[in-house]
């Protein structure tokens, strides 16, 4: 049996980011940039005014008290939006607004405040620094700077990045379109009457769920009976999608057909089972063009094998670069005993007290328990034969 990390390499081996393409500005919120986006320009643009005031030479105004103000001829008036069209001589300024470029031999800038607000003259209050209150060109952003990295997620902050360097177009990477299938004699739809012997399905709807939250789009095919024909009808449909992940039938009971019908779809067996609990019986497949990833059917199993495997692989696919789930580590304040020979990830409440992180168990920890599985917001990762005793570190996964 393949340990999990093992298992995490032989997936992400075979999955490549999917292509790229460009889209409007706006409606790159969201996706996964294909490339590094470079600055062409310099950030602030030229030098220019970071307060109402006037464009003065420092020296002109090193004494300046308001007992003893400086007087300053005004020989320009400079708004946002105009270009200086003198230097400033010595003895001179020029009434200048936040954001207006800085005239030629002015070295820094008097807030109004610090004036009489003067037109033709000025009588200045204070002295300023050489530089204060100008914003220096390329200091923001350096032209031929890497801004957002190939893989960053275009969040609105970026929008306002990417539209002030003239990206009207950005390259992005197409989502991944995973098709999600529950398999299982025994289910019904979330609208369907119960009757003896059927329960209701959850776990396309987790899937599904999961899938949308890394950004990719989930297409739900719905419930296939453990019926060869069924399975092939629904698998061969499954597989026209990058990605298709299936619920159920993947261990080794006599209804479990999953892998033998994906094989007779063409479909080569990667690998089955990892040394893992829950999820043992997971399965990895592909065809020609669609990862298949066969997740066991307890919906806690279908849930950690989902974290562990399939998340990395779509974000790859994705473009993402940052694959793994957010890892903290945290103070157990129940004890986790793991008596088995397999890694255990189980759920666990992970909390901040007093800038302490701790970590309590969810509850009950079958595969089948739906109420620790709400609850939880990390899961525990607990060695083969450990116990992790109250008040020691353990490592714990965040996935809520
Ligand atoms: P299987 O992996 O097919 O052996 O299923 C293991 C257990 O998970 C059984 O108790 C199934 O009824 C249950 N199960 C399988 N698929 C689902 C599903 N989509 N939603 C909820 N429970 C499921
Ligand atoms: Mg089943």
């Amino acid at each position: 049996m393949l340990e999990v990390h093992e298992a995490q390499q032989r997936i992400l081996a075979e999955v490549s980011p999917l292509d790229a393409r460009e889209c409007p500005l706006d409606a790159s919120l969201g996706h996964v940039l294909a490339e590094d986006v470079v600055s062409d320009l310099g950030l602030p643009l030229w030098d220019n005014s970071a307060m109402d005031g006037y464009a003065v030479r420092s020296a002109d105004v090193a004494n300046a008290t308001r007992e003893h103000p400086i007087r300053l001829r005004v020989v320009e008036h400079i708004g946002a939006g105009d270009t200086p069209k003198k230097a400033i001589p010595a003895g001179s300024a020029a009434r200048i607004f936040t954001g207006a470029p800085v005239p030629a031999g002015a070295d820094a800038i008097v807030m109004q405040e610090d004036t009489d607000q003067g037109a033709e003259t000025v009588s200045v209050f204070d002295g300023v620094k050489p530089g204060e209150n100008i914003r220096r060109a390329g200091e923001d952003i350096r032209r031929g700077e890497t801004v957002l990295p190939a893989g960053a997620v275009v969040a609105p902050t970026h929008l306002s990045l990417l539209a002030t360097l003239g990206r009207a177009r950005v390259r992005v990477v197409r989502p991944p379109r995973v098709a999600v299938l529950a398999t299982g004699e025994e289910l019904v739809a979330v609208d369907q009457p119960l009757s003896p012997g059927k329960l209701r399905e959850g776990n396309s709807h987790l899937l599904a769920a999961f899938v949308r939250q890394l950004g990719a789009e989930p297409v739900r095919l719905g419930i296939a009976r453990d019926d060869r024909a069924d399975l092939r009808a629904k698998l061969s449909e499954g597989l026209k999608y990058d990605a298709l992940i299936t619920s159920g039938g993947v261990s080794v009971g006599e209804h479990d057909l999953v892998k033998s019908v994906l094989e007779e779809l063409g479909c080569a067996v990667k690998f089955w089972k990892v040394s893992v609990k829950p999820g043992k019986p997971f399965v990895f497949s592909r065809s020609k063009s669609c990862l298949v990833f066969g997740l066991p059917g307890n919906p806690v199993s279908t849930m950690v094998t989902f974290l562990l495997f399939v998340r990395p692989a779509l974000l790859k696919m994705a473009g993402r670069r940052d694959l793994d789930l957010p890892r903290r580590s945290a103070v157990a304040t129940t004890e986790f005993r793991n008596h088995g020979g397999r890694r255990h990830f189980m759920r666990g409440v992970l909390t901040e007290k007093a800038g302490r992180l701790e970590v309590a168990s969810a509850g009950r920890q079958e595969s089948h328990v739906l109420g620790s599985m709400v609850r939880a917001n990390c899961l525990v990762d607990v060695a083969p034969d450990t116990v992790v005793k109250v008040g020691t570190e353990v490592d714990v996964r965040l996935f809520a």
